[in-house]
């Protein structure tokens, strides 16, 4: 007899999990259950890389709930129409009373807990849904007139006037439940479940689990957080926390996250430019994440910005492949690109050198590049990986202004000056000089560049004009 159910789905943890919590705070007896949708997989094009991590951190959090007394029921199905009737299975062999879930805000996960909320309300069971993925929920950072912020700074004030007001406790551990009979899964049986699905073990770089969040978490505020500020845009350091995976797949809250860094740097005043800057990546992780609750059309494939809906983006494979592939003869691109490949992973500076290459100087649709860092990336997170390209192809709202184009070479000169990340990727041209490395002529086994950076760029700009043009005529 279990009479609560917790719904895990992006927040694999125990520690300050406000569902699990909540579910399990007066001992009634709480199982947990996962589902493997394979078509939102397929649908939203979920990294192979990120598959595997979340299979392993599914294999810890069923050990650390077993030893809270609390089983973990994982259940493979096709679509998320077959959520319902596992639902009503589970509800009538447990007598479950209620469920208890953390809120999921792009919309095919809202609408999915919505459908599944509805029916089984109806049919008398209690639902509970938390906010978890966000320090401020959804609807409540507003300007005067009650509307959502399109501006980031604004955002930004807003929140931390908010967020400064806030207790910011972790809720710690869950309390334990009393003994059962039913058995967990071990790892293998977890494994089986997913045998099918296409997966790729990087557990060397990204090991799972809270355990390895928190580790992470202590190690950047100890070693780097105070340099933040500066070192966050040189890819060859290890300037940043790398908690994305982990903040994706929720083996870490970002409220902890939050609250260990104000503690180890005693409050929000420290005036450690670090911290500060670090707070801000934070706030626009949430306000990308507010955006798809306030314009849900961004999870419809449309720009925030309606003027660029007709802008004719590019969809030529060739050239497309080649960015894929890290062949574009731009060294920094490259070398950014085939750090994705490797790790799953690409440095924030890359990130946006490499979406506005792709933009602007390619003119290939964003879209396309969106879906391929999904395919690739074990953070993969709908909001961020929206954001990040709606900002870099300047179809999003406080995008990067049109006219103001990254140039690669120059970023690779300015981020990356003694070629020290490019020679890690791009082998072939090690021996090349510091000048030479960031645009290299004749080199051999290296592709010439496949676009004319200068034409290219003048080119959209005059794309974005006449659009803009047509807008205010
Ligand atoms: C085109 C593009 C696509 C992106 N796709 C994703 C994605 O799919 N998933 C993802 O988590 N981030 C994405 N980002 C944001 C950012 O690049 C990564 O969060 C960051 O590189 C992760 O490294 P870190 O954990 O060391 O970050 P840190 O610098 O240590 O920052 C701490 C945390 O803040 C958040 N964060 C930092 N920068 C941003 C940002 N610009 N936007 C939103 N959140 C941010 C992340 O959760 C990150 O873990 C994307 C950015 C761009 C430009």
């Amino acid at each position: 007899m279990f009479k609560r159910i917790v719904w895990f789905r992006n927040d694999l943890r125990i520690y300050d999990n406000p569902a699990l919590n909540h579910a399990a705070a007066d001992k009634q007896a709480v199982l947990g259950v996962y589902f493997i949708c394979r078509k939102m997989l397929n649908d939203h094009a979920v990294a192979p890389v990120r598959i595997d991590f979340i299979q392993r951190n599914l294999m810890l959090l069923a050990k650390d709930l077993e030893k809270l007394n609390i089983p973990l029921v994982i259940i493979s199905v096709n679509e998320t129409g077959d959520i319902i009737p596992h639902f009503q299975t589970l509800i009538a062999e447990h007598k479950v009373e209620a469920l208890f879930l953390n809120a999921e805000y792009p919309l095919d996960e809202f609408n999915r807990d919505k459908l599944v909320s509805e029916t089984l309300r109806n049919e008398g069971l209690i639902v509970k849904r938390f906010h978890d993925r966000v320090i401020i929920p959804p609807g409540m950072v507003r300007n005067g007139k009650g509307e959502a912020y399109q501006v980031f700074t604004a955002f930004k004030n807003n929140w931390l006037l908010q967020a400064r007001a806030l207790p910011l406790q972790p809720l710690g551990k869950p309390a334990k439940q009393v003994a059962h009979s039913l058995s967990t899964p071990d790892a293998q049986a977890i494994k089986k479940l997913f045998a099918d699905l296409e997966s790729r073990d990087l557990s060397a770089l990204w090991p799972a689990g809270e355990k390895e969040a928190i580790k992470r978490l202590d190690f950047f505020i100890e070693n780097a957080i105070s340099n933040y500020q500066v070192a966050r845009d040189i890819p060859s350091l290890e300037g940043t926390s790398t908690l994305s995976p982990y903040l994706a797949v929720g083996a870490i809250s970002v409220r902890q996250a939050l609250a260990t860094v104000l503690h180890a740097s005693q409050g929000w005043d420290s005036g450690n430019q670090g911290v500060t800057t670090w707070i801000s990546e934070l706030i626009w992780r949430e306000f990308y994440q507010h955006l798809v609750v306030d314009f849900p059309r961004v999870c419809k494939f449309r720009p925030m910005q309606a003027y660029t809906e007709v802008f004719p983006w590019r969809h030529d494979a060739t050239l497309f492949g080649a960015w894929c592939e890290g062949k574009t003869g731009i060294p920094i691109v490259d070398a950014a690109m085939l750090q994705l490949k490797a790790t799953g992973w690409m440095h924030n500076r890359l990130r946006m050198v490499v979406a506005m290459f792709l933009t602007k100087n390619l003119q290939i649709d964003w879209r396309m590049g969106e879906s391929y860092f999904m395919s690739q990336l074990i953070d993969g997170d709908f909001a961020a990986n929206n954001g990040g390209w709606q900002w870099s192809a300047s179809t999003g709202t406080d995008a990067a202004p049109y006219f103001r184009i990254f140039n690669p070479v120059s970023q690779s000169q300015r981020f990356d000056p003694e070629g020290i990340f490019i020679r890690r990727y791009l082998p072939m041209l090690a021996n090349l000089s510091n000048k030479e490395i960031h645009s290299p002529t004749h080199c051999e086994n290296y592709p010439a560049p496949i676009v004319d950076l200068s034409t290219s760029r003048k080119e959209t700009i005059a794309l974005f004009a006449a659009l803009k043009n047509m807008k205010s005529v």
